[in-house]
């Protein structure tokens, strides 16, 4: 079969690749001028790899997943190892022994720590909705203040009051020393950044790949199956409205030697209008570099010539999200994946997992004399 993936980021890739493997022809047509998507990596002036899209750290408890992104990427050993500044002072994060000690003068030891914290927490918050209550009934007031509130705010544009309280899922509080932001099993960046490996990923003689192609819905019909990885709103030429993402503005500063001595530095302040600084050159520490580039981040809303990087996914964003998985739904001869085309926030992992099974699926729907289907995930 022939088949159209829309779209070179990891979805639009794994699937490429496996329907290729399978020995089906597939083109792939990316409307920017390179692969890779929101994962881009180039190497910048000063010799430093930029992850131009903001930095990307790949983590994972995925088995599988890990080696087969070993199959297109020497993966480097990286730690990412967050600071965050408030109150005019430095902190480690995720909030953790250090963090409770420095913030509050004391020397706690973790049953110590545990015992404050509940103390400080909102035992009256029974069901919390919003992410403030969430958050006052986990860490209490003075840390859901210092660390949450003023970033949370810049992050989605919104007061924490108004956030679902889904957004804060876990106790985001360790009683250890452990400042490893992941909790994963494998941690790593690609040696070679991460469009290198898409690259390989795509190279395949079963695969023809054009870039600087935008796939409008209305064209895409020369292939048996097209697989979907723009958004998901774009294919239904917007008929429900927009759906609603935050974008990001990246200062750029370029200078010598070393600028933060660390890859990331969150500013949790209200009054400090950037979300934090990151240092690409620290991203790759088996690399030596005289010069050193940072990115300043801003927030905020995304308009339609901008990239959408977040989905806001509140209650009014979800009531149209459904109207279009209902439309998806009953549509034929498209498949939609990855980030955009379900509308979700997805790690790296847990795009390639999905690309993975959605080959699959397709590829056994065949098999059986079936079309693909629209989705082979929860996209809700
Ligand atoms: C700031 C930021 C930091 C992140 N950091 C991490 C991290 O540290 N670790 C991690 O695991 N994940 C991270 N992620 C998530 C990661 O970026 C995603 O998992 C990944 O990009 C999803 O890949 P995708 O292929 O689904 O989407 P994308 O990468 O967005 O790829 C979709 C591609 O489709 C193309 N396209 C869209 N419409 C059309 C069209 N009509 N015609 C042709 N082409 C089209 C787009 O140009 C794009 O290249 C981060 C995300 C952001 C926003």
């Amino acid at each position: 079969m022939h088949f159209l993936v829309v779209g070179a980021g990891f979805s639009g890739a794994v699937i490429a690749r496996e329907l290729a493997q399978a020995g089906h022809t597939v083109e792939v047509r990316e409307r920017r001028p390179y692969v890779g998507g929101n994962c881009y990596t180039r190497r910048h002036g000063t010799g430093v790899m930029l992850h131009v899209h903001g930095p990307h750290i790949f983590h994972t408890d995925d088995e599988a997943v890990w080696t087969y992104i070993q199959r297109f990427a020497v993966m480097r050993p990286y730690v990412n190892r967050v600071k965050a500044v408030s109150g005019g002072r430095i902190y480690s994060l995720p909030i953790n022994l250090h963090t409770i000690n420095q913030f509050f003068g004391t020397t706690f030891n973790p049953s110590q720590a545990r015992e404050f914290i509940q103390a400080r927490a909102d035992a009256s918050i029974k069901d919390p909705q919003t992410f403030e209550e969430q958050a006052l009934k986990f860490v209490g007031p003075e840390l859901y203040r210092a660390f949450f509130a003023g970033y949370t705010a810049k992050q989605w544009g919104v007061a924490p009051s108004l956030l679902p309280a889904s957004i804060l899922k876990r106790l985001p509080l360790r009683f250890n020393y452990d400042d490893n932001y992941f909790a994963h099993r494998y941690q790593g960046i690609p040696e070679e950044g991460y469009t290198a490996a898409i690259e390989r990923i795509l190279d395949h003689p079963n695969i023809d790949l054009k870039l600087d192609v935008e796939v409008s819905p209305r064209q895409a019909d020369s292939a048996d199956h097209i697989f979907w990885t723009g958004p998901l709103d774009a294919w239904f030429d917007y008929a429900y409205g927009r759906l609603a993402y935050r974008t990001l503005d990246f200062e750029t500063e370029v200078s010598q030697g070393d600028f933060q001595g660390n890859a990331v530095i969150n500013y949790c302040d209200a009054e400090v209008p950037y979300t934090r600084i990151t240092e690409h050159k620290h991203f790759a520490p088996w690399e030596q570099h005289s010069n050193t580039l940072i990115y300043r981040e801003y927030s905020r809303d995304c308009g339609p010539a901008d990239t959408p990087y977040y989905p806001v996914r509140l209650s009014s964003d979800m009531q149209r999200l459904n109207q279009y998985l209902q439309s998806a739904t009953s549509s034929n001869g498209v498949t939609f994946a990855g980030r955009l085309g379900t509308y979700r926030y997805l790690d790296m992992d847990v795009t390639i997992r999905e690309a993975l099974d959605i080959a699959t699926g397709a590829l056994s729907a065949i098999e059986s004399n079936q079309s693909p289907l629209p989705f082979y995930v929860n996209s809700g």
